[in-house]
């Protein structure tokens, strides 16, 4: 589920700096724990995409991505 407000920005694609995980939130499960992250470890990307958070090294979630190296 996409959240509107600071720091999601109703952005599909969330980093977790602190676990170096990506999620995919318009695919959002239980296990995300996305409203565990503290603010300042949840960044964004432009563009909003996979690609982009990949690019930026971080791994994939294993409950909304999957193929998780970690
Ligand atoms: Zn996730």
């Amino acid at each position: 589920m996409r959240r509107y407000q600071w720091p999601f920005n109703g952005k599909q694609f969330i980093g977790n700096t602190n676990t170096n995980e990506v999620h995919n939130l318009d695919n959002e499960k239980v296990g995300c724990r996305i409203n565990e992250i503290k603010t300042n470890h949840v960044v964004t990307f432009t563009p909003d995409t996979h690609y982009e958070a990949k690019r930026h090294g971080f791994d994939n979630c294993a409950h909304c991505i999957g193929n998780s190296k970690y």
